[in-house]
């Protein structure tokens, strides 16, 4: 029996201590707590790491701190469009969803495409009338929205017109208001939320979910739903990503942690170390990953400043951190 284990992520980027006041960061904390100690009781009680990573990726849809289900950033509309995978190393089963306006919880819909779907990936309005077939819960658009998520994309608007990562975008509200929004710089910030896990049979689990990154253009599907980009497991790692999607699609970075291990023999570590320091940086991508491997071992590298992450073993304290 492996000693269960799951790690969790609430996306990197330059997180700015000026901006993170005390009661900001307890809240933070908080809430990664709250949802490691939930995945930690999914697998003490002998959950699979799949039902743990997809609870750990429901609550922090459900939490407006992150940038996935409510809270999620806007389109360059003004719109929402949410994208979620979630996929099972012991069978390789996978399915993901893209550009959901609708699902109040784009991972359970991409649950379901696992377990009741011969297809792997649906978007837009096929996806919603999967998950409405499926019971899912529907919710107008407004359901996502939060007053720090809109003034961030009113700011990136007005600074650049471009896509902003969430965090980054963060960072820039918090520049523009030192009273602070979001202290992971919300202009330099991606608010990706993810959980891996490896079960007491040493299974392993990936999930991810996203709003996206702050003004992006209608239509643009980032790394979260693409499986290997974003989020991906096998029967030697599980990996879920947080950054600069298009980057991480490029370097097919989640993928690259397992099969660097498989075919080159390094450790979970040295393996994502790699990924997330070298092969990213060398494109200019930013962000970073969490991953497990069937040993219970975890890693959490990235290249920004900071990442919201944390990990739980069943039986242990939890851990959480933010910064560097
Ligand atoms: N990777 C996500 C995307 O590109 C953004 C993020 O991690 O914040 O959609």
């Amino acid at each position: 029996m492996t000693q269960a284990v799951i790690a969790i992520h609430g996306g990197a980027g330059t997180i700015t201590r000026a901006a993170m006041d005390a009661n900001r960061e307890r809240e933070y904390t908080a809430a990664l707590e709250q949802v490691l100690l939930a995945g930690q009781r999914v697998l003490a009680e002998g959950g699979s790491a799949l039902d743990a990573v997809t609870e750990a990726v429901r609550l922090l849809e459900d939490c407006p701190l992150f940038n996935a289900g409510k809270g999620a950033v806007l389109t360059h509309a003004g719109t929402f469009e949410l994208d979620a995978a979630v996929m099972d190393g012991a069978t390789r089963n996978a399915g993901a969803v893209a550009c959901v306006t609708r699902v109040r919880n784009p991972v359970l819909a991409a649950r379901a495409v696992l377990e009741h779907s011969e297809h792997v990936l649906f978007a837009a309005d096929g996806a919603e009338a999967f998950a409405e077939a499926q019971g899912l819960e529907l919710v107008a658009p407004d359901y996502y929205f939060t007053q720090a998520r809109h003034d961030q994309w009113q700011r990136a608007q007005a600074s650049t017109g471009m896509a902003l990562l969430d965090h980054d975008a963060a960072a820039l509200a918090a520049k523009a208001a030192q009273a602070g929004t979001d202290p992971i710089d919300p202009d330099k910030k991606f608010g990706t939320v993810g959980a891996v896990a490896c079960d007491a049979q040493g299974n392993l689990a990936a999930a991810t979910s996203t709003g996206g990154v702050t003004n992006k253009q209608v239509g643009r599907v980032g790394d979260t739903p693409v499986f290997g980009a974003g989020c991906y497991a096998d029967d030697v790692a599980a990996v879920s990503a947080t950054g600069t999607g298009e980057m991480f699609i490029r370097t097919v970075a989640a993928h690259d942690v397992s099969a660097q291990m498989r075919y080159a023999g390094l450790s979970l570590e040295e393996s994502a170390r790699r990924v997330v320091m070298e092969k990213l940086v060398a494109i200019e991508g930013r962000g970073g990953l969490i991953a497990v491997d069937r040993q219970g071992n975890v890693t959490l590298p990235f290249n920004t400043e900071g990442m919201y992450r944390g990990v739980a073993r069943v039986g242990e304290p939890v851990s959480v951190l933010i910064y560097g």
